[in-house]
């Protein structure tokens, strides 16, 4: 869509009006001539061979490892950003090296050789942003016979969820609370992520979601049985990590979530959910 105010960029719900040279929100995609671009193709800040567990994924070829990759910028401001200086930041104010798909997929195998490595994850800041460089690399990765793993907010387009499903392997979906009032706390769209959730459990990829409890925001037992509700309503086979937030970004002098509330939460949505899971504990 574009008009004399500008083209306005469909790939999120924030549906951002960006004027020729604009940036929006997440700060990884630009207006060029009429159209948006991802200002983050192909530029990674992040690069590490992780266990699959880091993910976190609990049910996906476990105690294996995953080529992990990540570049800038993010839809989101969740105030304990545990990514800030790569997801909060713009390609002019995080180092990145430039690199193409075909170059990381051949990484991806080398390291199958020589370590084990089974693919290619897209985390670290939110990969959705830049979902032209996700798809480009996915293809690549399956060309090659291995898997690929995302790991994301959920909060994109319908259109650009269905063109990535059909080639993600496994994926972590953050399910960060049990409503748009508290997506309204992290600047997110609860439908967008309980859909992409949906959308790809229903293309076959293997789905866990992960929530991140926070002291006074989503910590009591009807917060959680609420989101665990959600997650069933998919399917009560999806797995459930409920992980502990520490002081981090605009959080940074807030306490941790007690373990005890973890563990207690982690019991309301097992009344729900077959595979509830701890995490940073
Ligand atoms: S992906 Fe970025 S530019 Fe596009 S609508 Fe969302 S925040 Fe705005």
């Amino acid at each position: 869509m574009s008009d004399a105010g500008g083209v306005v960029c469909t790939t999120c719900s924030r549906h951002c009006r960006l004027p020729d040279g604009a940036t929006g929100f997440c700060r990884a995609r630009r207006a060029e001539r009429g159209r948006v671009i991802a200002a983050n193709y192909g530029r990674i800040t992040s690069l590490a061979l992780d266990p699959i567990e880091k993910k976190p994924i609990a049910f996906f070829k476990p105690g294996g490892w995953i080529l992990s990759i990540g570049s800038y910028g993010c839809n989101l401001r969740c105030p304990f950003c545990q990514n800030d200086e790569i997801s909060q930041h713009g390609g002019d104010e995080v180092p990145c090296r430039t690199t193409t798909p075909a170059e990381l997929a051949d990484l991806a195998a080398q390291l199958r050789d020589e370590r084990g490595n089974m693919g290619l994850a897209y985390t670290y800041n939110e990969p959705l942003v830049g979902w032209e460089f996700v798809r480009d690399c996915a293809r690549e990765i399956r060309a090659r016979g291995m898997s690929n793993v995302l790991v994301s907010n959920g909060c994109a387009s319908e259109e650009v969820v269905a063109v990535l499903a059909p080639l993600v392997d496994a994926a972590n979906i953050d399910l960060k609370g049990p409503s748009q009032r508290y997506y309204d706390w992290v600047g997110g769209d609860f439908a967008s992520a309980c859909r992409t959730i949906a959308m790809l459990h229903g293309s076959g990829c293997h789905v866990e979601v992960t929530t991140l409890v926070v002291p006074g925001r989503n910590d009591d037992d009807a917060d959680m049985a609420a989101t665990a509700d959600v997650v069933a309503s998919i399917s009560p086979d999806i797995p459930l990590h409920v992980t502990r937030f520490f002081p981090r970004w605009r959080m940074a002098d807030e306490e941790p979530t007690p373990v005890a509330t973890i563990r207690r939460l982690a019991d309301v949505a097992r009344n729900r959910l077959r595979h509830v899971l701890v995490g940073n504990c």
